[in-house]
């Protein structure tokens, strides 16, 4: 979950765990990227920037248990951005509390 890597087919136990890997994958690679379609069927995320074309949609298989992704495209052609907005208190707890907790100092 630190550096996910997309592909066609991947599979998610969970919407959630598919968004949380989006903003990771926007964090790691400093893109600013947004969720367009929200909805029971299936979620987009693009990048902000309007001269990219990178995207990700995932959709639930016909069991509603499995979200894969059904389309992609993983290549950025937009600048890094020093600025990103997922980038919250709960992801840097997330991402460190491990290593905190193994070194107080
Ligand atoms: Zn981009």
């Amino acid at each position: 979950m630190q550096n996910p890597v997309f592909r066609l087919g991947m599979v998610f136990g969970s919407v959630d765990v598919f968004r949380k890997a989006v903003r990771a994958h926007a964090v790691k690679h400093r893109r600013l990227v947004k969720f367009k379609k929200n909805d029971r069927d299936g979620i987009m995320a693009v990048c902000k920037a309007e001269c990219c074309e990178w995207f990700v949609f995932a959709s639930w298989l016909g069991d509603h248990k499995t979200f894969k992704i059904k389309s992609l495209n993983d290549k950025h052609t937009c600048a890094m951005s020093f600025k990103n907005r997922f980038v919250s208190s709960k992801h840097i707890a997330e991402k460190y509390v491990g290593q905190w907790r193994e070194n107080l100092d």
